[in-house]
């Protein structure tokens, strides 16, 4: 939590939401593998991305997913900011952009 301090300054604000990098299937759609023959494609191949996890549900129908958050796995909502090539290049970035890595292997 400590880069969500550094990059709102002193303010203390509400952290809604937390930027992290994670190997995920990324979705295509809402429609889902059972309906959709991309969104199949898509659930075959975990990328490494930049993504967005709310931690308080919106108004916007988002994709959810299992989230480890300060330790503890939570659901939530989530959007696909950046889709990384490989982990040099994630790795690069989570340096550049004070994100945390939260996948391990
Ligand atoms: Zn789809």
């Amino acid at each position: 939590m400590s880069s969500l301090n550094q990059r709102y300054g002193q303010e203390v604000i509400k952290i809604e939401y937390i930027d992290v990098i994670d190997k995920i299937y990324v979705p295509h759609c809402a429609r889902g593998p059972k309906r959709c023959e991309e969104c199949k494609k898509a659930a075959e191949e975990e990328k490494i991305c930049l993504i967005r996890v709310y931690l308080e549900a919106g108004n916007i129908a988002r994709p959810m997913s299992d989230f480890v958050v300060d330790g503890k796995k939570v659901l939530c909502e989530f959007d696909v900011f950046k889709i990384f090539n490989d982990e040099v290049e994630a790795n690069d970035y989570a340096e550049k952009n004070n994100i945390n890595i939260i996948f391990s292997d």
